[in-house]
């Protein structure tokens, strides 16, 4: 099928017009690969699916810029953060068995997460309850007193820690990158370069216009990571919420501490209700060892530098005078972190200080390299209340995901199969029998369901 008609407009710019699109999506993250590779897969005409990404690749935001973990579904409340629990513990064999498909790195290397007094140890317990309601086995994950902790991992210094055998380390931009090629193998359309501009909804669906293309489509799916809120808003869509950015920095660690510990430590969160504050020491899956992250607030999602973020402030200050994000300025307890993030970013002994806590023979000044950073987008309502789960809104013929933090690439592949299922079922797309992904999109969202 012809889907691509060229025309020229009046100022002598190519605009291109991809008629008979039926789903677009916006935005080439972990999350918009996962549900492309998905619809794409499924449909009888595959280039019907098309996908937009502004920037000149996939995956080089949040989904290349993070702690490259497969995480175990003991951290989530099977309540509060339902929908993560259940892609997290789907999404670990789903990407084993794409890594395997793929000859990309997965390992099994495990996390020891630790509790460094005796506060700590109730958390264990709870996280030890929601572990067994994830679905996770005895054997998978076992609650350690001081002793055996110390046998697994001499070098950390604990009260009690819980052992999970089932954690893994992966590269999720490679991950995105192997979708993007099995998606443009299926037949989807990819517009990579091209930042989405306007949209409007008319009688014939939408219009979306990046800057030289104006595309129609039927169906709209808005996965566009940190501006996934921006676009919800500019179609009318979660004007009860909105967003606060953190960036999350790393410390590289030097080689001669990679032989510390085998597993990757994470430390019981301080404060249970900001569980993204306590850096870790992270086990990559290159070998590397990296300290971090931390959780620094900052204007915009793109805020990797200060020129950005200071571009970014006024206009975020002007939007946040409205919103909820005002009543968490005002929030004691949140300054108060807010500037122990900031001390943190500024100063590494501070940073590298939070985990020599647990692992006492990291000294500050072996740190010399700092790693990437990566930037999450938290939703606060307009009561000030950060949003515990991710969000998917449905309106019309669009689908916008909202708050898709971590463990958001661990669940990407469930949650797209389930969201490509919601689209199918609404009759967006004509499909086959036989999809021509490693899944069919159907049988996961069942076990989401279950
Ligand atoms: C510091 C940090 C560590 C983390 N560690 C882990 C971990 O170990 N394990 C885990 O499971 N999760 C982790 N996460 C969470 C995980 O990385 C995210 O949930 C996931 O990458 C989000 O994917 P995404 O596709 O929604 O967003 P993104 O990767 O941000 O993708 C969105 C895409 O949309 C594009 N876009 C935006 N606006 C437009 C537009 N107007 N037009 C066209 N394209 C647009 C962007 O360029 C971008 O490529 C971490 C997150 C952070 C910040």
């Amino acid at each position: 099928m012809q889907i691509l008609q060229e025309e020229l407009i009046s100022n002598n710019r190519l605009q291109v017009h991809v008629a008979d699109c039926k789903v677009a999506i916006i935005g080439g993250g972990v999350l918009g690969t996962s549900i492309a590779y998905f619809l794409s897969a499924h449909a009888a005409s595959p280039e019907s699916v098309v996908l937009l990404e502004q920037e000149k690749n996939v995956a080089l935001h949040t989904s290349s810029r993070n702690t490259g973990k497969v995480h175990a579904p003991f951290l989530y409340d099977p309540v509060k953060k339902k929908t993560f629990a259940k892609a997290a513990a789907l999404g670990y064999e789903m990407w084993q068995k794409y890594s395997e498909h793929k000859s990309l790195p997965f390992k099994r290397d495990g996390v020891l997460e630790v509790a460094i007094d005796d506060k700590g140890i109730g958390r264990l317990e709870k996280y030890m309850r929601w572990g067994e309601a994830n679905g996770l086995t005895k054997n998978e994950l076992k609650l350690l007193d001081k002793e055996e902790a110390a046998k697994l991992e001499p070098n950390v210094r604990c009260t009690s820690a819980i052992y999970c055998s089932k954690d893994g380390s992966v590269d999720y931009g490679a991950f995105s990158l192997a979708l993007m090629h099995d998606l443009q193998s299926f037949g989807c359309k990819l517009l990579l370069g091209h930042k989405v501009q306007r949209i409007s909804y008319g009688k014939d669906g939408y219009s979306i216009a990046t800057q030289d293309k104006e595309i129609s489509a039927e169906y709209l799916v808005n996965v566009a990571g940190g501006n996934s809120m921006d676009i919800a808003h500019t179609m009318g869509v979660a004007q009860e919420y909105t967003d606060l950015h953190f960036r999350g920095e790393y410390w590289q660690a030097p080689i001669k501490y990679h032989d510390l510990t085998k597993l990757s430590i994470y430390s019981v969160p301080k404060h249970p209700e900001y569980p993204f504050l306590d850096p870790h020491w992270i086990v990559r899956a290159d070998g590397r060892r990296e300290v971090g992250p931390n959780a620094v607030p900052v204007f915009g999602p793109y805020a990797y530098g200060w020129r950005k973020n200071l571009a970014d402030m006024l206009p975020k200050m002007i939007e946040s005078s409205t919103t909820g994000a005002r009543k968490v300025f005002f929030d004691k307890q949140f300054l108060s972190l807010a500037s122990s993030e900031l001390k943190s970013s500024l100063s590494k002994t501070a940073m590298i200080n939070r985990v020599q806590e647990f692992l006492p023979q990291i000294k500050p000044s072996a740190f010399v390299q700092r790693g990437t950073s990566g930037i999450r987008s938290s939703v606060i309502d307009n009561t000030g209340r950060f949003v515990p789960d991710t969000l998917v809104l449905q309106r019309d013929s669009s689908l916008h995901v909202l708050n898709y933090n971590s463990p958001g690439a661990t669940g990407a592949l469930p949650i797209a199969a389930n969201i490509a299922s919601k689209i199918m079922e609404a009759g967006a797309l004509a499909t086959v029998d036989k999809p021509r992904s490693l899944w069919d999109a159907r049988t996961i969202a069942d076990r989401m369901k279950g």
